[in-house]
């Protein structure tokens, strides 16, 4: 079954259930300065979770175009990692708005996807909030999910890679207990089933995330209960699909086969003669991601920029490009491949087809300008990794860190996405007390100028983005890192 087949038996089947079939909203949230991007389809019913929003449905159905890439949940580094992670990726659901609840939502969920779907139900797995007996009994006595593929999960203590079923939208906003469905793409695969030490493999996937909403989290961290209990749920479009057509890899997906073959295409033409790059290098999935996740960011309004989001998309751009170097690229190929993503997933979202040679220039703009540095910023980063062969040190200073975004454009998880290749780490809080020093430096050269009665020309090229580019957390540390 095609990526496009699913998305709309899903609709479908919500519609038949009496779901409103709603437009995906764009990937810049409307209104909401605690989200940097959207990340979840509930994102344009927040208010109706939280009462201060009607509708005329109290039941509504989305295929959503979401962006992790920033904030709290942030699956850049992911990219090119696991099987199952985008930075942006199609998120299928369905919400109730005080309607029904727990028994209804795990029965359609079950329904669609063990009758609908045809999943095989001993392949199946699921997860429940630890102290969630009713949802617990519902999957085992209603259901009929045998207690051994049920387990009990109680809130994120352990990272983020451990499962988590308290679901939170962001450190504030509606929040609750959840049940998710994992799927058992089998024992060729590494992975252990959920809760289990190894479960960060990608054999158990989950797919399927439907979200009790009780609550509202304020920034005081008090959870207040919402006027009615709601259901929010959240399935990734190409992990079913991965399912759906017999492949462990979302990259294996009919959505990715042109975008792959076209990324290595791109790349080839870009490099110097007879350059044959791996058609299964790890590089073209993080291209084929990441112009997915630019172009529809830039569809949606945002250009590439030193400030909150345009710094984001800079940083994806950014992390893609290097990947094409590193595959041997040595002239702007990035862009180019708006073209086939927009052949791939123009019908669905038209505005994408629409905008794309405008998408197209903007990428090229941003692509340009990073080419004219990258070549002596690898220089040097390369030079210093050496260095750190011979002294055996496994960590790459923060002024290095430091110079390399400064004068070279690389925003420092580029330079660690190199490094980890390497098994080599970046000194973050170095690199933050260079960056500091420098602002600092502006500072007093901008204040003696003003005290001298000169003209403010403006101070040496300071860069603002961590300032502005985390409105979701309070955590400094995640500004540009995970
Ligand atoms: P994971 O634990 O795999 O990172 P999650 O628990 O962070 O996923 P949820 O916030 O529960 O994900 O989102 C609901 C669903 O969206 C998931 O069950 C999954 O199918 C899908 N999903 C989440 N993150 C991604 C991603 N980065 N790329 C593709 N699909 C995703
Ligand atoms: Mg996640
Ligand atoms: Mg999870
Ligand atoms: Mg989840």
């Amino acid at each position: 079954m095609k990526a496009a087949e699913i998305r709309s038996t899903f609709l479908k089947f919500f519609e038949s259930k009496g779901h409103a079939i709603v437009a995906s909203s764009p990937v810049i949230p409307g209104d909401d300065p605690t989200l940097l991007f959207t990340n979840a389809g509930m994102n344009q019913f927040k208010d109706v979770f939280l009462g201060f929003d009607k509708r005329p449905y109290s039941r509504a159905t989305t295929s959503q175009k979401c962006i992790r890439a920033g904030g709290k949940h942030n699956d850049l580094d992911n990219v090119g990692y696991t099987a199952r992670h985008h930075t942006f990726f199609e998120m299928l659901g369905n919400f109730s708005f005080g309607d029904y609840f727990k028994k209804d939502a795990i029965s359609y969920a079950w329904e669609l996807l063990t009758v609908h779907f045809k999943l095989p139900s001993d392949k199946l797995w699921v997860t429940v909030y630890a102290e969630d007996d009713e949802a617990y009994e519902i999957w085992n006595k209603v259901v009929g999910v045998p207690a051994e593929r049920i387990v009990r999960i109680g809130d994120n203590k352990g990272g983020r890679y451990m499962s988590d079923n308290f679901w939170m939208m962001g450190d504030t906003g509606p929040c609750g207990p959840c049940t998710e469905i994992f799927y058992d793409h089998g024992p060729e695969v590494a992975g252990g089933p959920p809760g289990s030490p190894d479960e960060d493999g990608d054999r158990y996937i989950e797919i399927w995330n439907n979200v009790f909403m009780q609550f509202n989290r304020t920034e005081d961290g008090v959870m207040h209960k919402l006027p009615k209990p709601s259901v929010d749920t959240g399935m990734g479009l190409e992990r079913l699909a991965a399912v759906l057509q017999h492949v462990h890899s979302n990259y294996e997906i009919d959505l990715f086969v042109n975008l792959l073959a076209a990324a290595k295409q791109a790349v080839d033409a870009a490099s110097p003669a007879g350059n044959d790059c791996d058609a299964s290098s790890p590089s073209l999935k993080v291209i084929a991601d990441h112009i997915r996740a630019c172009s529809f960011i830039v569809t949606d309004g945002v250009i590439p920029g030193n400030e909150g989001r345009g710094y984001v998309l800079r940083r994806i751009a950014r992390r893609a490009i290097r990947h094409g170097y590193k595959l041997g690229a040595r002239k702007p190929f990035f862009h180019t491949l708006v073209k086939a993503l927009a052949a791939e997933m123009g019908e669905a979202y038209p505005e994408l087809a629409r905008d794309a040679q405008r998408v197209t220039e903007v990428l090229k703009t941003e692509e340009e300008r990073f080419f004219q540095t990258i070549h002596h910023g690898m220089e040097i980063l390369e030079a210093a990794l050496a260095n750190m062969d011979k002294s055996g040190t496994k960590t790459i200073d923060g002024d290095t860190a430091f110079k390399l975004h400064d004068t070279y454009g690389f925003p420092v998880d580029l330079t660690g996405d190199v490094c980890r290749e390497r098994g080599v780490a970046v000194d973050e809080a170095g690199f933050q007390a260079a960056m500091n020093r420098q602002r600092e430096q502006a500072r007093a050269a901008a204040k003696f100028k003003m005290a001298a009665g000169l003209s403010y020309d403006g101070a040496p090229t300071t860069f603002h983005g961590y300032e502005h580019l985390q409105c979701e957390t309070s955590k400094v540390t995640a500004l540009y890192i995970d």
